[in-house]
């Protein structure tokens, strides 16, 4: 099982080097990309090509937190740790025109 936190020291001693020289900009049209092809794979793609776009979604956003020295863990738990950010519940409890 790999933590949030793993993944992204992973992903960060796998691409650090061309993280960084290819900088913010350009770290977020390749995430756009992959966003893209995640949305192709749900539409038409099979169980295992939305799987690995899922994968690839996560790994450029791991990427690009590296670049601008996010710490996905510490910020998901600090947001989402204790539920709905807006409410506080789990499930959440907002009404349905502010967050459907
Ligand atoms: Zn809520």
């Amino acid at each position: 099982m790999l933590s949030l936190s793993q993944f992204q020291e992973i992903i960060r001693q796998t691409y650090d080097t061309k993280d960084r020289r290819r900088g913010v900009e350009g770290t977020f049209m390749w995430f756009m990309e992959e966003v893209g092809e995640l949305a192709t794979a749900l539409r038409s793609g099979t169980a295992q090509e939305r799987a690995e776009e899922f994968a690839d979604v996560l790994a450029w956003l791991a990427t690009m937190a590296n670049v601008v020295h996010v710490d996905l863990e510490a910020a998901v738990q600090a947001k989402y740790g204790t539920g709905c950010p807006g409410c506080g519940q789990i499930p959440c409890n907002c009404p349905p025109k502010e967050k459907p």
